[in-house]
């Protein structure tokens, strides 16, 4: 295996090449199993290569690959179905990813915008919050530095603290369009919304005529325990966004929609790879896995025994815990976060650090109890060695 990349140098070099993968574990170029709890970014939810997916594009590989945006599939049309039926929603637009997803929804939102509010076309979104890479996306977004980054930066995006509502109520004037907000914020360390928050601001979005878009791009799929985050809340957005954990490994994303809201017109919205076959076939046969009552009831109880055991060693160090679901984030005072998840990948686990002292833990929706006890213990070990040094 060559160790030399001519890969542009967009990621830090982990010291290792992935080889194969299956279930929880990454085989690397040393033949090492590495436990993963982060499967891609909360993307394989149902852990590397499961039968579900192999299975799915095996026969829809046999079948129709991909027709062309233009040309209607059956795959598309019943994850449409699928997906607005669970979600309550009328409409569905597929694409690949989760920034794409998002400019979708922020098309959508402008276009809505246009025809029923006078123009308004900007989006409220909070301090903190991931929306994606695009240009547009990272202006979105609220990481600090990110809208910036590629001057000049997109315009029509207001940022408000994550969670506060009178700032909220305060950014929406007559420009508003939208407020786009994750159920939980997961690049920034898994930050959950204080109870009855996304009520709050269904009620004032409501009240104002202006959409809410639910990013669900790393929350929604089962992720968090219910199928959807929004759930959790009782409520339903007027635009909702998936991707991640939707594809089970591919890249699949989604924009839903109530029925008043999808105001696309033919030719005003595609991409090449739009309500892909193959794409589709796949996420209905993970939806249909994930979003199964039990499926879902195991997943908070696998959440619940990763929580408590995390809680368990937050006492010990004074650190916080964080979690929703399977989704979950442990900060470690002192603890530098890049160093610890490389040493822990010498342990055996795959951690994601987020700098300066937090560490999420995206392991796959279908965790055994014996997986989640292995990162639980080789966690304590690491802790124990850097704390040592
Ligand atoms: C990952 C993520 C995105 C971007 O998805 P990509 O597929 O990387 O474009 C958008 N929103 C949230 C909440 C995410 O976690």
């Amino acid at each position: 295996m060559t160790r030399e990349s001519r890969l542009m140098n967009t990621f830090q070099d982990p010291g290792f090449v992935a080889v194969r993968a299956e279930g929880a574990y990454l085989i690397d170029d040393r033949g090492r199993r590495l436990l993963d709890f982060v499967q891609g970014w909360a993307v394989n939810a149902l852990g590397h290569s499961p039968a579900v997916v192999r299975d799915a594009l095996a026969a829809q590989a046999a079948r129709l690959v991909q027709s062309g945006a233009a040309i209607p599939n059956e795959p598309s049309r019943a994850l449409a179905a699928e997906l607005t039926r669970r979600a309550d929603l009328e409409r569905a637009f597929f694409a690949c990813t989760g920034a794409e997803a998002n400019e979708g929804a922020v098309k959508l939102a402008r276009k809505w915008g246009k025809l029923h509010r006078a123009g308004a076309h900007v989006v409220v979104t909070a301090t903190g919050s991931f929306h994606g890479r695009t240009l547009a996306m990272m202006a979105a977004s609220g990481k600090p530095g990110f809208a910036e980054m590629y001057a000049p930066r997109i315009e029509g995006f207001r940022h408000v603290p994550y969670g506060d509502l009178a700032a909220l109520e305060a950014a929406i004037d007559e420009s508003v369009v939208a407020v786009m907000l994750e159920p939980v914020l997961g690049e920034a360390g898994v930050r959950v919304l204080p109870e009855g928050f996304l009520r709050e601001v269904r009620r004032l979005t409501e009240a104002r005529g202006v959409l809410l878009i639910c990013d669900e791009v790393q929350s929604g799929c089962g992720r968090t325990g219910r199928f959807f985050a929004f759930e959790h809340e009782g409520i339903r957005p007027d635009v909702l966004t998936l991707g991640k954990g939707l594809g089970g490994g591919l890249p699949l994303s989604a924009v839903l929609c109530r029925e008043e809201v999808s105001c696309f017109e033919p030719g005003e919205q595609g991409g090449t790879f739009t309500n892909h076959p193959l794409l589709s076939a796949v996420g209905l046969a993970v939806v249909d896995a994930v979003g199964r009552p039990e499926f879902l009831a195991r997943v908070r109880e696998a959440g619940a025994r990763l929580e408590a055991g995390l809680r368990a060693i937050a006492a010990e160090v004074g650190g916080e815990v964080r979690a929703r679901g399977l989704l979950q984030a442990i900060d470690l005072p002192g603890v530098a976060a890049r160093d610890f998840a490389a040493r822990a990948i010498e342990a055996g686990l795959i951690v994601n650090p987020i700098p300066p002292s937090t560490i999420r833990l995206m392991p796959r929706l279908d965790s055994t109890d014996a997986e989640i006890d292995e990162a639980l213990r080789i966690l304590r070990e690491v802790l124990a060695e850097v704390r040592r040094v």
